[in-house]
């Protein structure tokens, strides 16, 4: 399909396509009035599904992203595909009118790579899940999301590693790795992908696996969503869930000297657990009484084992040494299955947030971890709905991680210890001064962090902040990406602030 060039655009068009290539530009788009007979509405017309546009009744939700921080950016149009199909048609049409295609499937990416000015590409209607128990796998559509994953697989016997935010999409998790409170045993999403049906730029429509273009599926395994294409289809093989009882614990603390004691304990716990552990310790900010700040701070361990109450006692025996006695204590035997219904978190109220993350290869010092705490009784908003909070996600490293190499898949961050995460949330309607203040406690816990911890950050957490993403995202596997980018998108159709970029043509 011929190409049309930013200045035919300008002179064959009315309003309408003048409105297109604002859009394509980042501009804020024109009034909804100048689009009748446009290339929107052969857009509109060409779908199965439909195409809302600014003043149509449901665009505003259609758009609305989780990370309230980007709600203004108003795309020119939400394309709600039906099918695959409809997935081609968008990108046909982006490519030729040069306006940005943007794909959303859960709306969930923390730096609200799912936005634009342009055309965001809704697959959220592509939600279907079928589980295949003769071979074990799970065919997932391209728009499915947790939860979709969740009602399909639930008291069964089998069942698919994903994360614990039942809202977000299968796609973006997946594409960019996938951890939550199986991974220590089970590996990430992404390592069960079997194969992935993509639209590509050109608008093909391809089937990936590790016999074709195999270079692609291994993008597909940890180079996060917003470069390659839009996977309209996922088969996973799937994990056998456990016959016998589980067991779940949380333990919970309060006060600066508790949480010290838990994250570095916990630390500690990991250097050596067994992949059956799968556990996380987080300490929160809270609004301050009369003890003073330091005794104003929750904190919580919580995770399953997969084996008997008596191992996971003794294994987590070193947080009570550490902190005391806990204010609240859950230990105990269940299913499998009801211990995910307590992992499985509903969807919040909309709030924006600034996480940043940060692989750590081995424990902190513990006085890193003080300081950290200190940091955190200090943190400049403690109310239920403004806060910041520590978490370490001790999902990510362990035995069975490490049975994959850094190489081997996108996702590059194997052989590491936790995941260290300062997590800000605020309301949407804060105060300017608030949402910065806690962006600054965070880059402040990041800066304590930095010199105990390799430069690798989680790329499903991605922060426009971080300024060596690259390296922070992929290290090694940064030039294999940018290499699958440059043959299968030349022309840098699929892009956003922290994007793949193609390699450039020498002249
Ligand atoms: C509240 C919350 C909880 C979270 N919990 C976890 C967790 O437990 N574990 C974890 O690993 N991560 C977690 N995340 C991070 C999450 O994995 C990423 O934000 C992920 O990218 C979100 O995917 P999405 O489809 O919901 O988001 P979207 O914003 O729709 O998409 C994210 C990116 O992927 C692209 N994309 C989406 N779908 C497709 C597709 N089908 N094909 C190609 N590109 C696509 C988008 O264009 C965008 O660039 C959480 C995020 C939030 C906000």
């Amino acid at each position: 399909m011929a190409a049309v060039s930013r200045r035919n655009f300008l002179q064959t068009g009315s309003g309408a396509l003048g409105l297109t290539v604002a859009a394509g530009l980042g501009l804020r788009p024109a009034s909804p009035a100048l689009v009748g007979g446009s290339p929107l509405d052969k857009l509109r017309r060409r779908l199965r599904g439909r195409l809302l546009m600014p003043g149509d009744r449901g665009f505003a939700e259609a758009i609305a992203p989780a990370n309230g921080r980007y709600l203004d950016v108003v795309p020119i149009a939400a394309a709600l595909c039906a099918d695959e199909h409809d997935v081609v048609t968008c990108v046909d049409w982006s490519r030729r009118y040069g306006v940005q295609p943007v794909g959303r499937t859960g709306g969930h990416s923390y730096a609200g790579f799912s936005t634009t000015t342009g055309l965001v590409i809704d697959m959220g209607r592509l939600d279907g899940v079928s589980v295949d128990r003769r071979h074990g796998t799970m065919t997932v559509g391209g728009g499915a999301l947790n939860a979709n994953v969740f009602n399909a697989t639930v008291g069964g016997p089998l069942f698919l590693p994903v994360g614990t935010c039942l809202g977000v999409g299968v796609g973006g998790l997946t594409l960019g790795g996938g951890i939550g409170y199986n991974t220590h045993w089970q590996r990430l999403t992404c390592d069960h992908l079997r194969s992935s049906q993509i639209v590509t730029a050109a608008g093909e429509l391809l089937d990936l696996d590790s016999r074709h273009h195999e270079d692609l599926f291994w993008a597909c395994r940890g180079g996060a969503g917003g470069s390659f294409g839009l996977n309209t289809r996922f088969v996973f093989d799937l994990a056998e869930a456990p016959r016998q009882n589980v067991t779940f614990y949380r333990y919970d603390w309060r006060g600066a000297d508790a949480a010290t004691g838990v994250l570095s304990a916990f630390d500690e716990i990991l250097a050596t657990a067994p992949a059956a552990l799968n556990a996380v310790a987080s300490a929160q900010a809270v609004p301050v009484g009369r003890p003073g700040p330091r005794e104003a701070i929750t904190v919580f361990s919580r995770g399953q084992y997969i084996g008997p109450s008596g191992e996971l006692h003794d294994l987590v025996q070193p947080l009570i040494a550490a902190a005391g006695t806990p204010v609240k204590i859950t230990l105990t035997e269940m299913t499998f299955w009801d211990v995910q219904k307590i992992f499985a978190s509903a969807e919040a109220e909309k709030h924006s947030f600034g996480d940043i993350s940060r692989y750590a290869r081995q424990p902190v010092p513990q006085a890193v971890v003080a300081n950290m705490v200190d940091l955190l009784t200090r943190c400049p908003s403690r109310s239920d709905d403004a806060n910041g909070s520590l978490w370490s996600l001790g999902w990510v490293g362990g035995p069975a991680m490490n049975s994959v190499g850094r190489t081997e898949t996108a996702y590059v961050h194997r052989n590491v210890h936790t995941l260290w995460r300062p997590t800000p949330v605020w309301p949407n309607d804060a105060p300017a001064h608030v949402g910065n203040g806690l962006i600054e406690w965070t880059n402040e816990v990041i800066d304590v962090l930095r010199p105990h911890t390799p430069d690798e950050s989680y790329q499903n957490f991605p922060n426009r902040l971080i300024r060596d993403w690259k390296r922070e995202y992929y290290a090694e596997n940064f030039p294999r990406l940018v290499s699958v980018k440059t043959k299968y998108d030349r022309h840098n159709l699929f892009r956003n602030p922290q994007s793949i970029p193609p390699r450039r043509s020498k002249r």
